[in-house]
C-alpha cells in the first residue's frame, strides 16, 4: 500500500512560538519557574508553542487560592451551581468548533473526531447540570422515637486532576464537571503535550460565572504532579494516563492520605465469532483500530478471530484499508491524522518489524505511506497470526497497528482476554444472543461491547476498566464520580418542639 498525503505543508516557514502559561485566579498568568516544554503541531511536525512547567511554589499558589475559594464555593446553593453548569454547557457547546480546532492543532486528530471528543465531554457537563438530584440524600423519619436519621454528601475540598494527551478536552471534563458541581475547587494539570484547550475552557468557566480561584490550570511535568500528590491541602486526585504512571499516582497519593482514582492503559480485544456479520465486524475493527490514529484508550488493538472467521475478516479489513485517508486533521478529506510526537510515531512504527521478527504476517505496513513534509504521520498497519506473548500482543502500542490473533474456540478467545494484564474495554461480534450474554458474564473487563467496538459508557453510567487499567475503587464520571468527589455524612437528630413559624406570602424560591 502506498499513498501520498494530500496538501504538502511548508515546514520552512518560521513559526512564532506561543507562550502557554497557567490559569490562576480567573486569568492566564505566565510561568515563573524558567522551565518550559515544547508543544508541536503534529501535522506540520514543527514546534508551535512553549508551555510553562510549574514550580512547587506555583502549584502551592494554585492550591492556596483554591483552598481560600472553597469556603464560599461550597456554600453556593445547588440551584445556583446547577444554573452555572447549564451556562458552562451553553458556552462549551457554542464554542465547540474552536475547541476542536485547538485539539486538531496540538493533538493532530481530525476535526470531526475532535468535535466528537467535545460532544462526549459535553454529555458529562450535562450530567453535572443535574447536581441537585444527584446529591439527594436519604432520610429515615422516626428511626427511633422522636429521632430522625439522614444522610448528606459534602464536597471533599480541593481536588486535582492529572490528564493524558489523547483527550485534552474530554478527560478534564470527566473530572472538573462533576467535581465543581459537587462543590469542590479543582486544580487541573493537563498533558504538557497539548495544554491549550484547558486554558481556553478555563475562560469559558469564568465567563459562565465561576468565581475566581475555584478552578486553576497548572501546566507542567512531574514536578507539578509530585507536589499535588504530597500537598496536604489536596484531598483527592483523579488521574488518567499510562499504567506505569497510574500505579505511581495511586501508590503515592494514597500514601499521602488522599482518595485516588487512577485510570491506566489498555489492550482492548475484539472477539469475532464465525457467525458474526463479517462486514459489520470489519467496519468496526477498522474504525476502532485506526480512529484517532489508534491513540485512544478504548481503541481496539487486538482482534481475536474464532475458527474460519479469521480469513474472511482479514480479507474484509484489507478491502477497507485504502479508504483510511491519512492527512492533516484540518483537511476535511482526512480520516486519520498524525501521531502526537515524532518519537511516538517511530516507536509505534517499530512494532511492524518486531511483529514480523516474532512470527506475525505483515498484511499492511503503515510505513509505506508517503509523507510530504515533517508531520508525524504513519499509515494503518495490519498484522495477522500474532502470537500471544509477543511484543505486539503484550504492549499497549497506542498507534495505528492492529494485531489479529487466531483462536480455535470461544473459550480460547475469552481466555486470552481474561489472561491479559489490562481490562479496560472489550467487544464481541456475533449473532448469537446466548453467547454474547455468556461473554458479558465471563469476561474480566470493565466495559463490554456487544457488536459495539468502543463501548464508552454514556455519561450517566461510569467509565473505568479492571486490572491494570484502573487503580482505586471508583470509576470516572457518572454516579461513581459524585461519590468520589463527595464525602458521606449521616446525621441523627432529635428536636424539642420550637415555635419557629412565621407568615410569608411570597412564592417560595429556591435560592
Ligand atoms: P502519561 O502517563 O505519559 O501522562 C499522563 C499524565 O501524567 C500527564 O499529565 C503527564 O504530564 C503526567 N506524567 C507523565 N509522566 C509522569 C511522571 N513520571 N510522574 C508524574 N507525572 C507524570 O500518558 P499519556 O501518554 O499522556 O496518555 C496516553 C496513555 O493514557 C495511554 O496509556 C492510554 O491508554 C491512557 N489513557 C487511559 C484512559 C482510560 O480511561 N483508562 C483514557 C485516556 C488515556
Amino acid at each position: 500500500m502506498s499513498t501520498t498525503i494530500p496538501g504538502p505543508v511548508d515546514t520552512a516557514t518560521e513559526v512564532e512560538l506561543t507562550a502557554i502559561g497557567h490559569w490562576l485566579d480567573g486569568a492566564v498568568v505566565p510561568g515563573t519557574s524558567g522551565r518550559v516544554g515544547p508543544v508541536y503541531n503534529p501535522a506540520l511536525g514543527c514546534q508551535t508553542g512553549e508551555v510553562a512547567f510549574a514550580s512547587v511554589d506555583e502549584v502551592d499558589q494554585a492550591v492556596a487560592r483554591a483552598k481560600k475559594a472553597f469556603g464560599s464555593w461550597r456554600a453556593v446553593s445547588l440551584a445556583r451551581r446547577s444554573e452555572l453548569m447549564f451556562q458552562v454547557r451553553e458556552l462549551v457547546s457554542e464554542h465547540r468548533a474552536d475547541i476542536a480546532s485547538i485539539l486538531t492543532a496540538e493533538h493532530g486528530k481530525v476535526h470531526t473526531d475532535a468535535l466528537g471528543e467535545v460532544a462526549r465531554g459535553l454529555e458529562v457537563i450535562e450530567y453535572a447540570c443535574g447536581i441537585p438530584t444527584l446529591l439527594q440524600g436519604g432520610f429515615s423519619e422516626q428511626a427511633s422515637t422522636g429521632i430522625d436519621v439522614y444522610s448528606i454528601r459534602q464536597p471533599v475540598g480541593v481536588v486535582a486532576g492529572i490528564t493524558p494527551f489523547n483527550f485534552p478536552a474530554m478527560v478534564p471534563m470527566w473530572m472538573w464537571a462533576p467535581a465543581l458541581a459537587c462543590g469542590n475547587c479543582f486544580v487541573l494539570k493537563p498533558s504538557e503535550k497539548d495544554p491549550s484547550a484547558s486554558l481556553y475552557v478555563a475562560e469559558l468557566l469564568r465567563e459562565a460565572g465561576l468565581p475566581d480561584g475555584v478552578f486553576a490550570v497548572i501546566n507542567g511535568d512531574k514536578v507539578a504532579v509530585d507536589r499535588l500528590l504530597e500537598h496536604p491541602d489536596v484531598g483527592a486526585i483523579s488521574f488518567v494516563g499510562s499504567t506505569a504512571i497510574a500505579r505511581y499516582i495511586y501508590e503515592n497519593g494514597t500514601k499521602a492520605g488522599k482518595r485516588v482514582q487512577a485510570l491506566g492503559g489498555a489492550k482492548n480485544h475484539m472477539i469475532v465469532l464465525p457467525d458474526a456479520d463479517i462486514d459489520m465486524a470489519a467496519d468496526a475493527a477498522v474504525s476502532a483500530a485506526y480512529g484517532s490514529a489508534g491513540e485512544r484508550c478504548m481503541a481496539i488493538s487486538a482482534v481475536v478471530t474464532v475458527g474460519d472467521a479469521g480469513d474472511r475478516l482479514i480479507d474484509a479489513i484489507k478491502e477497507r484499508l485504502p479508504s483510511v485517508k491519512v492527512g492533516p486533521g484540518d483537511d476535511p478529506d482526512s480520516g486519520m491524522g498524525p501521531l502526537i510526537t515524532r518519537e511516538h510515531r517511530d516507536r509505534v512504527a517499530s512494532y511492524v518489524d518486531r511483529g514480523r521478527e516474532q512470527g506475525a504476517t505483515v498484511v499492511a505496513d503503515g510505513r509505506e505511506l508517503e509523507v510530504d513534509g515533517d508531520g508525524f504521520f504513519l499509515g494503518a498497519s495490519l498484522l495477522d497470526h500474532v502470537e500471544p506473548g509477543t511484543d505486539c500482543y503484550n504492549d499497549e502500542i497506542f498507534g495505528p497497528v492492529l494485531s489479529v490473533v487466531r483462536a480455535d474456540s470461544y473459550d480460547q478467545a475469552v481466555g486470552l482476554v481474561n489472561d491479559n494484564s489490562y481490562g479496560n474495554g472489550t467487544a464481541i461480534f456475533t449473532r448469537d444472543g446466548g453467547v454474547a450474554r455468556q461473554f458479558q458474564f465471563d469476561v474480566n473487563v470493565g466495559m463490554v461491547g456487544i457488536n459495539v467496538p468502543i463501548p464508552v459508557p454514556v455519561a450517566y453510567y461510569s467509565f473505568g476498566g479492571w486490572k491494570a487499567s484502573l487503580f482505586g475503587d471508583s470509576h470516572a464520571y457518572g454516579p461513581e464520580s459524585i461519590h468520589f468527589y463527595t464525602r458521606g455524612k449521616v446525621v441523627t437528630s432529635r428536636w424539642p418542639d420550637p415555635d419557629t413559624s412565621a407568615v410569608d406570602l411570597g412564592f417560595p424560591q429556591t435560592r
